[in-house]
């Protein structure tokens, strides 16, 4: 039923001589085949952690990664690189991410070279066919990064999470660095290509309405955890969770006369610093729900309705 799970997942930094920055703190996903999960949240939360943990681009500090039901966690060498051919990656800036120095057809094939066995004919053959299926002439495939558009180079970035076959892509706010006209052509393209490959995707985003358009459930991270995980719908028209509450009364609304009458939550004070989040639970200090207990227990992602969960002591 799951394709890859975060179990007890932590990724922590060191900063300074005692201090670790708990960028993802114990964080529980099950990721379905052919789902796209949405993970929101704003800027520091632990998105992109958590995505790059796992797929083991960072090395967890503790916890399960686990890919078909096989922990991969603690993998080396050939059996690792097996894994690695599975899960891509789509940065999110596609002009920082693809090397000047290479032509497109080099950037793409590169992942070809370390997972697949192919003759440059069939190098060439693979790189001309995914170029068409991101909707590129393949004559890009001799041009360099420089000479391209942002949306034409993150259409790249695209070509080259697909050349290997994989079946997991974690999509890290892809569209973020894209012009507005640009990002929906490319989400688009991303939602079509699902379909036909049969792709699962983790899509890290702090735009709330492109997550809703795109996802298929959704999770809501502050400071490193994981507040709430439920279906788009619920979390749109249903959700919880003070934090997810908020984030959700924040969504602009095309027509001004529905905005005016919006019960806003308006989220008092900053994030926390990760360094020293606050004891409890670690939204106590914006949450206008907090009482003692707050401060004292942190609380714990649970199933309140069938594939429902918050953390949250009001929902208990
Ligand atoms: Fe607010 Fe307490 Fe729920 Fe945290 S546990 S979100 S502080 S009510």
């Amino acid at each position: 039923e799951y394709i890859l799970e975060a179990v007890d997942l932590c990724k922590y930094f060191k900063a300074g001589r005692k201090q670790y920055v708990k960028a993802v703190d114990h964080v529980n996903i099950r990721m379905r085949h052919g789902e796209t999960l949405g993970l929101v949240g704003e800027s520091g939360c632990g998105k992109t952690t958590t995505g790059r943990t796992m797929i083991r681009l960072y090395e967890p500090t503790s916890g399960k990664i686990l890919f078909e039901g096989q922990d991969i966690s603690k993998l080396k060498g050939k059996e690792l690189l097996h894994f690695k051919k599975n899960v891509q990656i789509i940065f999110q800036d596609p002009y920082a991410s693809l090397d000047p120095r290479m032509t497109i057809g080099e950037i793409i094939s590169e992942g070809m070279d370390v997972h697949m066995k192919l003759s440059e004919e069939e190098k060439e053959k693979r790189v001309n066919d995914l170029l068409r299926k991101v909707g590129l002439n393949t004559e890009y495939a001799n041009r360099f990064a420089h000479e391209l558009s942002g949306g034409q180079r993150q259409r790249i970035g695209i070509a080259r999470a697909l050349a290997v076959e994989p079946k997991f892509i974690v999509c890290d706010e892809p569209i973020s660095a894209l012009d507005v006209s640009i990002q929906a052509q490319v989400v688009n393209l991303l939602m079509k290509l699902q379909r036909e490959m049969g792709l699962t995707y983790l899509f890290i985003s702090h735009d709330l309405s492109m997550i809703q358009h795109i996802s298929d459930r959704v999770g809501v991270m502050y400071l490193g955890s994981i507040v709430e995980l439920a279906p788009e719908k619920t979390i749109y028209s249903a959700s919880k969770h003070p934090y997810t509450q908020a984030l959700i009364s924040a969504i602009p609304v095309a027509d001004p006369e529905a905005d005016t009458e919006k019960d806003r939550i308006k989220l008092e004070g900053e994030v926390p610093s990760p360094l020293n989040p606050p004891s409890g639970c670690k939204f106590r200090t914006r949450c206008r729900y907090a009482t003692e207990r707050c401060a004292a227990e942190a609380p714990v992602l649970r199933e309140v309705e069938p594939d429902h969960f918050v953390a949250c002591h009001l929902c208990e």
